[in-house]
């Protein structure tokens, strides 16, 4: 019997996401498959029925991913701890009173890991030496989740997003379908042509739409000669549930300098990143550049603040001994810094990922205090036109707070400057603050279109819609228009002849009734 509950208290935990934009109604029950075979019989159940079925990690996605705005069922992944056996080293953990297992050929630098491990839990769980690269900021979030959104972090600056780091996948098809699908063992001539494990066929056409240059987490993969295991990563389970992943690791390094430079001005925090940025091209091996504009640093906790009027500050992660350090302390001394902090060794470096991390923290509780809502956009543009954006975002920063004049934050800019990827996070008191700063986030996602940029470097698109010109469309059809988003129907349509897995991630449902048979 797969456990499931179906009693109010227990739905209520799945109804929304840490975006709150949407919430579920009329969920009948959510599952918790225990195994591979449980999702399948599910899954197949479902397609014969009609049944509509959405798939949830943790909870931690910002667009309504794992909502079943719909009704039907929630397939819960957090009991999928335990992947097939293999006959490779088993590397086990309890937690939550789960028993979970990973399996890891430390000579290849390989792990089978089962969808329902968090990230943090990985970490943990591999044998010394070794790591999984991608960071999320998020370490709840879970590994079958980061690959359905192809999660990025700070250190995906150095190592590339959670795409570059799966090298095989278990996938429940919508159908019931099981695939097993490791990189080479099908690429697009046009479409996709594979087998399940039964033994059935699938023919998938693809997108034709250009996918930016920049990184990128909207819409379906697509690109000509593509892999397959790349059509499902980033697909936010519109296309199967992730069971498992071969995942490939890295050689830990453990020299790792933290550093974060304060600067008493924009423009030498600006060069600053380039600078880091050329050692980067250069002999230093730069794991990440993150960026705090004075906003955000007014948010934060630590001692260095106090007192202080920073306009801005960079915090990197460099690898190499203190010898190794001239281009990162000749970039600090090129460009004015005002103070640094320097921390060498894993305690300092946790205190200052801690630092890294209050900023979420203190803005949640700054809003849950003033009742606010917060509006955060997920950018990331091409490099010439990156100082452009950043003027554009402060221009609709001090457009909020010319309208709305009020004690308080409006806005903070963050995140990773690295890969020309920040965050705006708009602070609105009221409804109507909110509808302004909406409008502007709605002219800045077409700015960065037209600049050869993506609405989403990292969260995907989920169940966002967005209000232009007084029309509101789905999120993805502002960068791909509706034939980008009647193509993934049609991709969707191909794996999922029902239309019953995560309805409304990326494609509304009612543009999915406009498909033909
Ligand atoms: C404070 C904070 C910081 C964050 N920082 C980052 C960051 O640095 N980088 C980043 O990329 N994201 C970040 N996020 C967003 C979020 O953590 C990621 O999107 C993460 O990948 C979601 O994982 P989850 O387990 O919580 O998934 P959920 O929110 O439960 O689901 C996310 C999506 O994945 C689908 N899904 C879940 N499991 C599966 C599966 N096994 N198979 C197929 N589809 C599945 C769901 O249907 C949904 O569409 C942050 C979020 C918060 C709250």
């Amino acid at each position: 019997m797969i456990r499931m509950k179906t009693d109010p208290e227990s739905i209520a935990q799945f109804t929304t996401d840490e975006s709150g934009i949407v919430h579920a109604s009329a969920v009948e029950a959510v599952c918790f498959p225990q195994s591979e075979q449980e999702v399948s019989e599910l899954l197949a159940e479902a397609n014969e029925t009609g049944t509509l079925v959405t798939t949830s990690g943790a909870g931690t996605g910002l667009c309504g991913g794992r909502v079943a705005v719909h009704g039907g069922i929630v397939i819960a992944t957090q009991d999928l701890c335990t992947p097939q056996r293999r006959e490779l080293p088993v590397f086990q953990a309890e937690r939550f009173g789960r028993q979970y297992s990973i399996y890891v050929d430390e000579d290849c630098q390989e792990a089978y890991v089962p969808a329902g491990v968090s990230t943090e839990l990985l970490d943990q769980m591999l044998p010394g030496g070794l790591v999984y690269p991608p960071d999320p900021t998020e370490k709840s979030s879970f590994i079958g989740a980061n690959i359905a959104c192809n999660a990025s972090g700070a250190r995906t600056f150095h190592y590339g997003p959670s795409r570059a780091w799966v090298l095989g996948l278990q996938v429940v098809l919508p159908t019931g379908d099981i695939l097993d699908v490791s990189r080479g063992d099908c690429s697009a001539n046009g479409e996709l042509r594979f087998a399940s494990q039964s033994g059935a066929e699938y023919v998938v056409p693809l997108p034709s739409y250009q996918m930016p240059a920049t990184k990128n987490a909207a819409g379906l993969y697509a690109h000509a000669g593509m892999d397959l295991v790349d059509l499902f990563i980033g697909s936010e389970g519109i296309l199967g549930v992730i069971t498992m992943a071969r995942l490939k690791l890295s050689t830990r390094p453990d020299n790792i300098i933290g550093e974060v430079a304060f600067f008493a001005s924009e423009a030498d925090a600006l060069n600053f990143v380039n600078d880091l940025r050329a050692a980067a091209a250069g002999a230093m091996t730069v794991l990440s550049i993150e960026y705090f504009d004075s906003n955000s640093l007014d948010f934060m906790e630590h001692e260095v603040l106090a007192g202080k009027d920073y306009v801005a500050a960079v915090y990197t992660e460099v690898v190499g001994t203190l010898d190794e350090l001239d281009p990162l302390i000749a970039a600090l001394e090129a460009n004015n810094y005002a103070a640094d902090w320097f921390a060498e060794g894993p305690e300092q470096a946790l205190e200052q990922k801690e630092f890294r991390h209050s900023l979420p923290d203190e803005v949640h509780s700054y809003l849950r205090r003033h009742n606010s809502q917060a509006w955060v956009t997920d950018f990331a543009v091409p490099p010439e036109k990156f100082p452009d954006m950043l003027a554009a975002y402060h221009a609709a920063g001090a457009a909020l707070r010319e309208k709305f004049p009020r004690e308080g934050k409006h806005y903070l800019v963050f995140g990773h400057i690295g890969d020309y990827h920040l965050h705006v996070e708009f602070i609105t008191h009221s409804e109507e603050e909110l509808r302004f700063a909406k409008q502007l986030y709605a002219d800045l996602a077409k700015q960065a279109i037209a600049w050869g940029g993506t609405i989403s470097g990292e969260h995907g698109v989920g169940k966002k819609m967005i209000t232009v010109d007084g029309r509101t469309i789905p999120y993805l059809e502002l960068m791909y228009g509706k034939q980008g988003v009647m193509e993934i129907a049609r991709t969707k349509q191909a794996l999922d002849p029902n239309l019953v897995l995560n309805v409304g991630n990326m494609v509304p449902r009612s543009y999915l009734e406009q498909l033909s048979k």
